[in-house]
């Protein structure tokens, strides 16, 4: 008999109830040894706020709205009280909890277990229509006390707010079953499934746990700097804490990086060669997800290549006449496509640009130093397509050579060894003069870290730092633009909650704005009229003039003159910028002392 989801909600609530990260863990650990394995791996997998494993690529598909009306359905609330429920808690969950323990709603007769829960999620997620996802909704939150709807709820718009992060639960997970949180780690980062990872970590094979192709590895993150002085200040902390604090000048420190131009287009790792699949071929985004069907000319290319490699690269619409990519606004338009039409694929032809080697042959690179991994790189391009190896030895005058046409489809990131910092500056010229967003500083040194924003990888781009958000609430604009929700406020992140930091409405196309229009109001959480709050799922990048301090938003902060750059469709939510990066940024601006808040 499966546990019931009821103990695991009381867990949740004890897990909120304290801000103590060690009683927290020993709380999941507490709980974790009194589960049989597999309801021990739904605990752990929904403890980390996610309905399905990382690996797994089904989703629920139900957002705030369709929520709030089963909500109403099962309670009878109006949407005043639902909406006025809301803004009492700020969250659904803890409204539902409410609204579910004043309707004379009768108790379920019978317990809903772990195992139901399972099991009702996988039939949402292959439900096709929103009256059946509906329906099955009704029937899940119609079992469940207001305790296991306020969680049920939380768990569904992936929103615990229980202050617990996955590596807490990582550490519970270590700790209960006595296994190597490294090796803990590393399993899950293989398997992408905190579920499996708990039964290995209980049978004692977290050690086992294999690499699978087609399964996408986490992704390794760069750290944002301003300018070239704080690159060089940042990568030289970097080299210091690798030769383990001992003083290194920037100059010296210099001749460890790698520096790479950071193309404009979106990430993508690349699994193909299975010999048990031949043709086989899949790119991951950095949501995890597969997005091969928007790319078929890749998908044909790679279907070529017999050796099982998995590769970190990224899409890029490329002008092969120019040998240079295209903008991103070029390649946006071949985004989010099931079918590509052949005009399409002939207008904004794309290609995949490779930066990293993470799997060969079955073995698995990730902690091999960069210096290592990019030789074999080198070597596995020069293999696979013989006309795209352009990279020039260490110390020649040009620093880069661009990928010769006719466009290849896979192409090598040209990639240098720094040996100045004025080769640094130089470096970021050229690259915005190719074009390109600025350029990425790799520590030669370090291991591939999935999922990680360390210091071994920085990122320069623009001249003005921008900031990645998300959009917290949306407002009908003016004019023209009377009939959409077309001003956007968003937030950046501050631990578990959202802050809010600006609003802007500039810089979007009508088209653009159309469809998020349209998505804001399938996702409203609360509908003032004019003004909605909706569910913080849109990431966009915004660019500033500088940075105030401002009361106007509840992050303190307040950006001037914030225009939206784009849709950051391949950036999770969880990977916006923080508030502690604008507060760096605010320290950086020269003028800060003359800035006044307004
Ligand atoms: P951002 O999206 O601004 O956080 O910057 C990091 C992103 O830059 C990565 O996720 C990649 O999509 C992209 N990128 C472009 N060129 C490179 C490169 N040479 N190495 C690593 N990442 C790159």
């Amino acid at each position: 008999m499966s546990a019931s989801f009821l103990q695991f909600a009381r867990l949740c609530q004890s897990l909120a109830s304290t801000s103590r990260k060690l009683e927290k863990r020993d709380l999941m650990v507490d709980s974790l040894r009194q589960l049989s394995a597999r309801d021990a791996g739904r605990t752990a997998l929904y403890l980390s706020g996610r309905p399905f494993a990382e690996a797994d690529s089904r989703t629920l598909q139900v957002g705030g709205s369709l929520l709030s009306k089963a909500l109403a359905e099962l309670t009878g609330a109006d949407p005043e009280t639902l909406s006025a429920a809301y803004r009492r808690h700020g969250d659904l969950g803890a409204a539902a909890e409410e609204l579910l323990a004043n309707s004379r709603k009768p108790p379920c007769a019978q317990a809903l277990t772990m195992e139901e829960l399972e099991q009702s999620f996988a039939q949402i997620a292959s439900a096709s229509g929103t009256a059946s996802r509906m329906r099955l909704l009704l029937d899940l939150l119609g079992r469940a006390t207001p305790l296991e709807a306020k969680y049920l709820i939380k768990l569904v718009t992936g929103d615990m707010r229980i202050g617990v992060k996955q590596s807490l639960v990582e550490e519970a997970i270590a700790r209960a079953y006595n296994a190597d949180l490294s090796q803990v780690r590393r399993a899950l980062m293989l398997t992408g499934d905190l579920a499996e990872v708990t039964v290995r970590a209980i049978s004692g094979t977290v050690d086992q746990a294999r690499m699978r192709l087609f399964h996408p590895l986490g992704f390794m993150l760069a750290s944002p700097v301003a300018t070239v002085e704080e690159a060089l200040e940042r990568f030289t902390e970097e080299v210091r804490a690798e030769h383990g604090g001992h003083q290194t000048r920037p100059t010296e420190a210099i001749r460890e990086a790698q520096v790479e131009d950071k193309y404009d287009g979106i990430r993508a790792q690349l699994h193909c060669g299975d010999p048990g699949q031949p043709g086989r071929v899949a790119l991951f985004s950095r949501n995890r997800e597969d997005i091969s069907e928007s790319f078929p000319e890749l998908v044909e290319a790679f279907a070529q290549i017999t050796e099982p490699v998995i590769l970190d690269g990224e899409i890029v619409a490329w002008n092969p006449a120019g040998n240079r990519a295209l903008p991103f606004t070029s390649l946006q338009q071949r985004l989010g496509r099931k079918r590509v039409a052949q005009e399409l694929r002939e207008r904004v032809p794309v290609v995949w640009i490779a930066f990293d080697l993470l799997s060969l042959g079955g073995e698995l690179l990730l902690e091999r130093p960069l210096r290592e991994r990019r030789q074999a790189l080198e070597t596995l391009v020069k293999r696979l397509a013989p006309a795209t190896s352009h990279v020039r030895p260490q110390g020649q005058a040009a620093l880069f050579e661009a990928p010769p046409a006719p466009c290849p489809r896979l192409l090598l990131a040209p990639a240098m060894q720094l040996e100045s910092a004025e080769q640094l500056e130089r470096a970021y010229t050229q690259a915005r003069e190719r074009g390109n967003e600025g350029i990425m500083i790799k520590d030669r040194n370090s291991a591939y870290q999935p999922g990680r924003r360390g210091l071994a990888w920085l990122k320069l781009k623009r001249e003005l730092a921008t900031l990645d958000v998300v959009v917290t609430a949306a407002e009908y604009g003016h004019g023209r633009r009377a009939g959409v929700l077309s001003d956007y406020t968003f937030a950046v992140r501050d631990g578990d909650r959202l802050k809010n930091i600006g609003k802007a409405y500039s810089g979007l196309t009508d088209a653009e704005i159309e469809q998020l229009s349209h998505f804001f109001k399938a996702h409203t959480l609360e509908d003032h009229g004019h003004f909605r709050t909706v569910e913080p799922l849109v990431v966009l990048e915004v660019a500033f003039n500088n940075i105030m301090r401002s009361d106007r938003h509840d992050s303190g902060f307040a950006l001037r003159f914030p225009r939206i750059l784009r849709i950051r469709n391949d950036k999770p939510v969880q990977e916006i910028d923080t508030l502690q990066r604008v507060e760096e940024l605010y320290h950086a601006q020269p003028d800060k002392a003359l800035e006044q808040s307004q």
